[in-house]
């Protein structure tokens, strides 16, 4: 890896994690993201192209604005960091290369959707959608698996003739990809509304998982969607147990007795988990990020140890 490159790469990411900041906040709102110049979503102030530096903006301005002081969300310098960090560890994994372009686009748009369904709960389309042709069409430059360059080897000298089964193969990979991951969405969402007569996932962790599974494959999406479950579900179990300890102590502290205590948090854990509303975008978007890096080598391994 060589430092100069890494940090021009870190300082690009900076500059687009701003832009990716400007998204979070206006997308989900249907607001234009090039029109109009930013501005404190408190008083209004715009603010000025010198005060619109990444990261040390925030740093010199102590996350207030400048004009009426409101705290500015810290989130605005994480996303930039994030979106820096992202650039790099592609370029360290990948190198120079259309992979680390691919990886870096789909992490770009997954951080953008993990922060916009964390605070809004949505995932826009014009996120997703993007994000599903994006991923068909670097289908066409850079292998969707290694299935596709293990079938067709020596791809580099071989002439047009030869190149076109490989680029097909990773086409349908790519469309079959987003295909699976959609419907396995979508039948869970159907299941979740049946079994629980409530909205749990809405149709947009359905478009977000075509996305993916434009991005990563038929393989990869399905080890992404049961990373994700299993994440989610730990995460889920505990928040609940948390709650129950919670509550518990609190019981205690007013004087019942354990058992009491014990009975009595139960039924609030019982109310948090019928009511607990999952943001399993964060938990597929993620997981599909580790699934498209480390995903190949994981089933090699699996395969191996079975
Ligand atoms: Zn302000």
């Amino acid at each position: 890896m060589d430092p100069f490159f890494a940090a021009a790469i870190f300082a690009f990411g900076l500059c687009f994690g701003s832009f990716l900041n400007v998204c979070i906040y206006r997308l989900p709102r249907d607001k234009s993201v090039v029109k109009p110049r930013s501005a404190c979503p408190n008083c209004g102030d715009q603010i000025p192209l010198y005060h619109n530096v990444p990261v040390l903006s925030w740093l010199i301005l102590r996350g207030r604005c400048r004009a009426c002081k409101q705290p500015i969300s810290p989130r605005y310098l994480l996303v930039e960091l994030l979106t820096g960090l992202l650039f790099v560890a592609c370029y360290s994994h990948f190198g120079l290369s259309l992979a680390m372009l691919k990886c870096s686009v789909l992490g770009y748009l997954l951080l953008g959707l993990i922060f916009t369904d964390v605070e809004m709960k949505l995932l826009p389309d014009a996120m997703t959608l993007t994000g599903l042709l994006l991923g068909i069409a670097f289908s066409l430059v850079v292998p969707v698996n290694d299935l596709a360059s293990r079938i067709m080897p020596g791809l580099v000298s071989v002439s047009l003739r030869q190149q076109i089964p490989w680029r097909l193969w990773s086409l349908s990979d790519s469309l079959l990809g987003a295909a699976v991951g959609a419907s396995f969405l979508y039948g869970a969402a159907a299941i979740y509304l049946r079994a629980r007569g409530v909205e749990g996932m809405g149709f947009g962790d359905v478009k977000l998982m075509a996305m993916i599974g434009a991005f990563l494959g038929t393989r990869l999406t399905v080890l992404t969607i049961f990373a994700a479950s299993l994440t989610g579900s730990l995460f889920g179990l505990s928040t609940v147990l948390a709650v129950w300890i919670k509550r518990t102590r609190r019981i205690v502290a007013r004087g019942a007795t354990p058992g009491e205590a014990h009975r009595r948090a139960w039924r609030s854990a019982r109310l948090a988990l019928r009511y607990y509303e999952m943001p399993f975008g964060v938990f597929l978007g993620g997981m599909a990020l580790v699934a498209f890096i480390f995903g190949n080598q994981f089933l090699h391994w699996y395969w191996r140890a079975l």
